[in-house]
């Protein structure tokens, strides 16, 4: 940690001590080089993985364009938003405990859909018949079988 005041690269640790909800760990600072004091502050890095496209291209997951997506499904349907909500909670959630760098986009898409699937079924054949182009008739009667 290189000293603000004067980038010595040498400090010591005075006081450690932790934010009340336990996610920051603040630490009292002082340079061996100037004698000055600061603070630093230490979070865990909160990653979702990014998402690797069918063509091989990636980008970072969007919440935004997932929920987009999701609600396009559910237009004008019954459906809170407090359910898309927690919806996209449980999906997240899968993705950061899952602990992987990278997410093929079709595994997302699943992710969705078993929340949809969960949650309305019309919006589920919706995001489905748009997300799988169905190969097949029986493929899209399958799928509505299951149902
Ligand atoms: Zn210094």
């Amino acid at each position: 940690m290189r000293c603000p005041f004067c980038s010595h690269t040498e400090t010591q640790v005075v006081e450690t001590r932790e934010s009340d909800e336990g996610d920051v760990v603040r630490r009292r600072r002082r340079c061996l080089g100037c004698d000055k004091r600061f603070t630093t502050y230490e979070r865990a890095e909160i990653a979702l993985p990014v998402v690797v496209k069918k063509d091989g291209t990636r980008a970072d997951f969007d919440p935004a364009k997932l929920r987009a997506s999701m609600q396009l499904a559910l237009r004008k349907r019954p459906v809170s938003i407090e359910q898309v909500d927690a919806a996209m909670e449980r999906i997240q959630e899968t993705l950061l405990t899952s602990g992987a760098r990278e997410i093929p986009s079709t595994r997302l898409g699943e992710l969705v859909m078993r929340e949809l699937k969960r949650i309305d079924k019309v919006a589920y054949v919706r995001f489905a018949s748009v997300y799988r182009s169905f190969e097949d008739v029986d493929e899209f009667r399958q799928l509505i079988r299951d149902i």
